[in-house]
């Protein structure tokens, strides 16, 4: 047999959130009705203007190669929503067009990881994260745990900042970053951001600031970018998609903002990882969703908000379970410590999905979490109360309702 060559950590990665997915379509194959609270995707359709635009873009014959980087009109168009949403001032020479934030953040690793060099990312953080540090060759990461603390706001803005400090070791090249966070909902305020700051200019190192979550905070939280404080800008490698604000995941378009310092290396790093880049068509319709009206925005950000509020109330029936309100994004990452009682998280998972309920359990985020589970809220109002209600029956050790009387789900 061939020699196997392609000997990469990466290939042996194992992910949580399929071992999960795929035990809950075991479960639906034999006609059980399961609750998807494990998966993050908008449970939104794409806003009908986007797709026109895209149709129209097509017909009109945005057929042909792409530039690499991105057309120059979309790259216009995100260069006056940075200033306009982000504080932050650009040239569209900065701005490099990915095939969506996964691949954005592969780029931004790409450009500032080589052999030996360690990345620090903030935790919990986004399941891919180590898959995609891994794709870097040589290149390395440790977790930093602050989020937990940031949610139930315990971590003073010095505190984190000592925290980070104390982290970085001769070989760290930057710290990744995520807020709105992934899988907690923190979102870091202006002070505690500005107190990362320091300690980033003081050590000279970068940050991979994850935004993907940007326009998703809920009450008087506001989004902030860390590249719009002061000496930050020539720092930090912004990444954005637009999967979530305008929910076109499947859309497969983001985009990553740098200094002008790394624009050599953005362009031909981008040019080999996309194959030439993405289609334009689809960027014409990408500058429609950030041209035209952000109303749907706005009603997907209230719909997640609201569901938010249900949970938090369906939940607190039950001491066991507990969570601090999460601020943005579209996660609860409760602590269930108090129905754990011992058992394995996976252990309680698999329960929960003979429940009919699927959840991802938090050491997909990070081996320490293991007394946590993430909740996506991108899931229907009715299955969220409907999953909660079970949940917490079971919790309190009531027979557990079943959901055999549930219609099939769509
Ligand atoms: N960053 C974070 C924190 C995410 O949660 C996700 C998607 N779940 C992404 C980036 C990438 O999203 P996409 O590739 O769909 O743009």
């Amino acid at each position: 047999m061939a020699r196997l060559i392609a000997q990469r950590a990466i290939l042996g990665m194992s992910s949580e959130l399929g071992r999960i997915m795929s035990a809950a379509r075991e479960r639906e194959r034999t006609g059980a009705t399961v609750i998807h609270l494990e998966r993050g995707e908008p449970d939104f359709d794409t806003p009908p203007h986007i797709v026109e635009a895209l149709a129209a873009a097509a017909r009109a014959g945005e057929t042909h190669y792409p530039e690499a980087r991105g057309t120059p009109a979309l790259r216009e168009a995100l260069v006056q929503k940075l200033e306009r949403d982000n504080a932050m001032r650009c040239h569209p020479d900065d701005v490099v067009v990915t095939a969506g934030g996964t691949h954005a953040l592969c780029i931004a690793f790409q450009a500032l990881l080589g052999p030996g060099d360690e990345l620090l990312v903030l935790s919990p953080h986004w399941m891919a994260i180590p898959k995609l540090v891994a794709l870097a060759e040589g290149a390395s990461y440790r977790t930093l745990p602050v989020y937990l603390d940031l949610l139930s706001g315990t971590l003073t803005p010095a505190e984190l900042a000592d925290r980070v400090r104390r982290a970085i070791r001769p070989e760290t090249r930057g710290v990744y970053l995520n807020t709105p966070n992934n899988p907690t909902g923190v979102v870091l305020g202006r002070e505690h951001l500005e107190a990362l700051a320091e300690v980033l200019i003081e050590r000279d190192l970068w940050v991979v600031s994850d935004e993907a979550y940007e326009h998703l905070v809920f009450d008087d939280a506001r989004h902030i970018s860390i590249g719009s404080l002061p000496g930050m800008a020539e720092r930090t490698l912004g990444v954005y998609t637009f999967s979530k604000s305008y929910a076109m995941t499947g859309w497969r378009t983001g985009y990553v903002v740098s200094p002008p310092a790394l624009r050599a290396i953005m362009g031909p790093i981008l040019g080999f990882y996309t194959t030439h880049g993405v289609f334009p068509a689809v960027q014409s319709a990408a500058r429609a969703a950030v041209t035209g009206p952000q109303d749907e925005v706005e009603r997907m950000r209230r719909a997640y908000q609201d569901r938010r509020d249900l949970l938090l109330s369906e939940l607190s029936r039950h001491p066991g379970i507990s969570l601090s309100a999460p601020r943005g994004a579209f996660y609860a990452f409760p602590d269930v410590t108090g129905v754990l009682a011992g058992r394995d998280l996976w252990t309680l998972a698999e329960e929960w999905l003979a429940l009919g309920v699927a959840v991802l359990p938090g050491t997909a985020f990070g081996p320490e979490y293991t007394h946590h589970v993430r909740m996506s809220l991108a899931t229907r109002r009715d299955d969220i109360a409907a999953a909660a209600r079970i949940l917490v029956q079971h919790a309190t050790g009531a027979s557990a309702p079943s959901l055999a009387g549930r219609g099939a789900q769509s």
